[in-house]
């Protein structure tokens, strides 16, 4: 009889757990508060020891059963064991205050059906182990981006997500960091100003890892600024024994979420902060960044402007202006540059307006192959109409330089036009890396030797190396404008002295100097005085319409003012 009740009792055991593994907790009690012989000991206590992971995950103790009435609260039978997880679970059991101790028996049956139990909690662990590894970032120990989108949707759902801040981190500089220090001591530095970010997190907070050196953090907003405070720049050690430490700083992307803009899903918030991580990665003077409605109007812009270049390539919506490049000697055109205007919507866009968000990814190389295939027609038929031709410029983003066969696309288009490559100069800016400039020099000495021209756009602007000029084999230096006094202002004495030895040097190097962005007469007599003798700017010719800057072409001479 007792033998039979025992064996039912384990069978629904088991049978309830394969079925429904989500509710075992109340399985349990049922089970186990069954009037029967073997529940003599009528109340079990399983105490459930779990590493902070039970928590964390907010999983609810699924294997409680009744504590004792023993006054003394001794325990007669306890069972542990560590699980794979690193928990510890711990069942302990008591008799009934009064009743005898167990026989053998019993003790043999209890043992029995406390092995039941850590079958479950095998199952339930081994759950564990799948849910911890769907929702975390097994190298930074912290939640996953998919945990946050759902944590997200909970608080949107549950109206609690009004009062709360989000953030976009990407650590500055990190792959340099990585250089630095080498891979693993970055992963160290990296976990470390991580956790000291999850420490400072309240209740119902969160941080989770996007990917790489991206994360995302959920705060209070009553939290925010302590928090802000700590990614606009903190120091982590990397080794313990000197106590050495590197300053690590995080680009963030804002959100106060104060409910004047709806919120209707994760992925409002997503790219909210997206957003503003996008201007804060991208503005010279803060790392942190707050998005509003500003930020918005011009993140659809942006999301207009790139949904719609398809379209305008296809119905040629790119204008090619030309800039007329002056040489002061004898006042002739020398030159011209390719400048990109957009007519959309009967209105005229300046390249401000949609190159930086072309530019934000590989976008921007076909307009610039656009650009320099219609440049190339019109080159082809000013020739066929018998045109004085000078050399275009045309510009070509940095991003190109990760196109292998960039060198090739180039000479194809210009060769399809069938234009000889000596009316052809391309305007690269600056590089910063190591990568880049070893790319970049391949590429200008392979448009070298096919007879292209090239030359370092803005020179001046950023950070300018005196390497990049040495070691790249450039026919033309275009001197910013930021050289020269604008109109009405001081000389600033620091920046002629650089204007004039940065000519002095471009011309000892062999290459051609242009100056950009000469507006006015005082700035032409600088220019002058320092040997710059190629001018582009508003004070012979603004950008041109094709048509327009056709009168220019056959032995037009300019003025000086
Ligand atoms: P950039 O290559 O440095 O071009 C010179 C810019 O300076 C042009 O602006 C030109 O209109 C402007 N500029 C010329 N003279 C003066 C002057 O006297 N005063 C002032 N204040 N500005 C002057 P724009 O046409 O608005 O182009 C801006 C930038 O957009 C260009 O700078 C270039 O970086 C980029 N861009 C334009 N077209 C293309 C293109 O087809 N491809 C790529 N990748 N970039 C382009
Ligand atoms: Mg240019
Ligand atoms: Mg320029």
């Amino acid at each position: 009889m007792l033998g039979n009740s025992f064996r039912n009792i384990l069978q629904n055991f088991i049978v309830q757990m394969e079925e429904m593994p989500d509710t075992i907790g109340s399985h349990c009690q049922n089970v186990l508060t069954e009037p029967c012989r073997f529940l003599r000991i009528g109340k079990i206590t399983a105490d459930y020891y779990e590493s902070r992971l039970a928590e964390e995950m907010d999983t609810p103790q699924r294997h409680i059963m009744y504590q004792c009435t023993n006054a003394a609260g001794d325990y007669t039978h306890e069972i542990r064991k560590v699980t794979r997880m690193g928990s510890t679970v711990v069942y302990r059991v008591y008799p009934i205050t009064g009743e005898d101790d167990w026989d053998e028996e019993e003790r043999q049956r209890l043992d029995m059906l406390l092995k039941v139990l850590f079958v479950f909690n095998g199952r339930t662990n081994l759950m564990k182990a799948n849910y911890y590894l769907t929702f975390h970032d097994p190298d930074m120990g912290i939640y996953n981006l998919k945990y946050f989108f759902r944590t997200i949707n909970e608080l949107i759902n549950t109206n609690a997500i009004i009062g709360y801040a989000a953030i976009y981190i990407n650590l500055k500089r990190f792959s340099a960091v990585n250089l630095q220090l080498g891979r693993e001591i970055g992963t160290k530095v990296m976990r470390r100003f991580i956790g000291s970010i999850n420490d400072m997190l309240k209740n119902k907070e969160h941080i989770a890892r996007i990917g790489g050196d991206n994360f995302a953090i959920l705060v209070k907003q009553e939290n925010l600024e302590k928090m802000v405070d700590m990614l606009k720049g903190s120091a982590v050690v990397y080794d313990d024994n000197s106590g050495e430490r590197i300053l690590i700083i995080a680009s963030a992307g804002v959100y106060v979420i104060d409910g004047s803009i709806p919120v209707t899903s994760y992925t409002d918030v997503m790219d909210r902060i997206s957003v503003a991580v996008a201007a804060a990665k991208s503005s010279s003077s803060d790392t942190i960044a707050y998005f509003d409605h500003d930020m918005m109007e011009k993140n659809e812009n942006a999301l207009r402007v790139i949904s719609g270049l398809a379209g305008a390539l296809e119905n040629e919506e790119f204008l090619i202006y030309y800039q007329p490049k002056v040489s002061m000697s004898d006042c002739r055109l020398v030159g011209a540059e390719a400048l990109c205007r957009w007519r959309r919507n009967g209105r005229l866009m300046k390249p401000a307006e949609f190159i930086p968000i072309l530019e934000r990814n590989m976008n921007i190389c076909k307009l610039d192959f656009y650009m320099l295939d219609h440049a190339c027609r019109d080159i082809h038929r000013w020739l066929d109409e018998g045109k004085n031709v000078v050399k275009i410029s045309v510009n070509l983003s940095r991003r190109h330089l990760s196109d292998m066969d960039l060198l090739e696309h180039i000479i194809n288009i210009i060769d399809r036009n069938n234009v000889p490559h000596q009316y052809i100069e391309l305007e690269l800016t600056e590089t910063t890396t190591d990568v880049e400039f070893n790319v970049l020099k391949r590429l200008i000495t392979g448009l070298q030797e096919a007879g292209i021209s090239t030359s370092v756009d803005d020179f001046g602007v950023g950070y300018s190396s005196l390497t990049l000029i040495k070691d790249i084999p450039w026919n033309v230096l275009k001197v910013d404008k930021s050289f020269l006094p604008e109109s009405g202002q001081e000389y600033d004495v620091k920046m002629l002295i650089m204007l004039k030895y940065v000519v002095a040097i471009a011309h000892d190097l062999g290459l051609e100097c242009v100056a950009e962005g000469v507006e006015t007469r005082e700035q032409i007599e600088l220019l002058r005085e320092n040997s710059c003798n190629i001018i582009q700017g508003f004070y012979f010719d603004c950008p041109l319409p094709v048509a327009e800057f056709e009168t220019r072409l056959d032995g037009y001479r300019y003025t000086m003012k």
